[in-house]
């Protein structure tokens, strides 16, 4: 059973919110807000709703411009906003759906109409969820993948180059892991790559660092705005959590538990060069770090 969907009904009379609320309740974790403000607050909370149901005329902040806020903020624009308004003529709704609204409802609304709409545009927000879901994330290990690594590095590039602040990125790959494989079967190695994923994901705080599966063993991590220090405090924080799990390896010529190496990198980005200039400097890193003697990390900067 999925979990119940929840909506934010966003209405300045209080009538009104419990009516709508009446009508959504059973199907739904219902939440009310009685003014754009308040609607903003719930919309970025901690568990931000699945749809929202938002009044147009509303005292201070109307309903146009809370939808405009919503769909200007990324964390929010995905968000489904349906207006419910008692203005029926054709502007008005032409500016609510213009403002990126999926639907305008007219007041006063008629429940089963409200239920059937509400259902239809939750099941397609669940679809784009679940393809989104689907082409972001590693099937195995469920972090970021190839494709989401690839987008989020060229993005913050861009980023850095317009800020002319460093982007650090680390290539991590499991030392012998061909052997742990030869030796503990595959359903094995699969496990252990999960583990791996997790323990690497958890070392990371910032809600701007991005740890990926980039295929088989081999894994990255994206961290904007730090510096070649920071980088390295956290390649060495990961290479320690990684020795911590004790995953025995019993074929490892390098210690008797998994270990990783690492490459690190960091670069300032010129206008006129691409990202890879950056993979290529976290590769040749990396591959020092295994000639080194494995379970370490080396860095490159410039
Ligand atoms: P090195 O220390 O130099 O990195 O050696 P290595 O053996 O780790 O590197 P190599 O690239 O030779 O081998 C990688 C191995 O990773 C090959 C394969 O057995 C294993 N592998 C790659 N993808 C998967 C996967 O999805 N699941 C499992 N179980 N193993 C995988
Ligand atoms: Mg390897
Ligand atoms: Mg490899």
């Amino acid at each position: 059973m999925e979990p119940q969907a929840s909506i934010l009904v966003v209405d300045d009379s209080p009538e009104n919110l419990q009516v709508i609320s009446a009508v959504l309740k059973e199907h739904y974790k219902v939440k009310v807000a009685i003014n754009g403000e308040r609607a903003l607050a719930l919309a970025t909370a901690a568990e931000p709703p699945d749809l929202i149901l938002l009044d147009v005329m509303m005292p201070g902040m109307d309903g146009y411009e809370v939808c405009t806020r919503l769909k200007h903020n990324p964390a929010t624009a995905r968000i489904p906003v349906l207006f419910i308004s008692s203005r029926d003529e054709e502007e008005d709704e032409a500016r609510g759906l213009s403002l990126g609204a999926i639907d305008y409802i007219v007041k006063p609304i008629r429940p089963s109409i409200v239920q059937a709409r509400v259902r239809n545009h939750i099941d397609l927000k669940r679809s784009r969820d679940l393809l989104e879901r689907l082409t972001t994330q590693d099937h195995l290990t469920g972090i970021s993948n190839r494709r989401r690594f690839d987008d989020y590095l060229a993005a913050e590039w861009r980023r850095a180059a317009r800020e002319q602040t460093p982007l650090s990125l680390i290539a991590i790959d499991i030392d012998h892991f061909k052997a742990f494989n030869d030796h503990y079967g595959h359903p094995r190695g699969d496990h252990c790559l999960i583990h791996v994923a997790r323990a690497l994901a958890s070392c990371v705080t910032r809600t701007t660092d991005l740890v990926a599966r980039c295929g088989g063993e081999e894994f990255a991590c994206v961290l904007p705005a730090t510096d070649s220090g920071g980088a390295e405090r956290l390649a060495e924080q990961m290479r320690a959590g990684i020795v911590a799990q004790c995953l025995e390896h019993a074929h490892s010529s390098t210690h008797s538990y998994i270990t990783i190496s690492l490459g690190v990198a960091t670069a300032v980005p010129r206008a006129d060069e691409s990202a890879q200039v950056l993979i290529d400097l976290a590769d040749a890193a990396l591959y020092e770090a295994k000639s080194a003697g494995r379970n370490r990390y080396v860095t490159r900067s410039r």
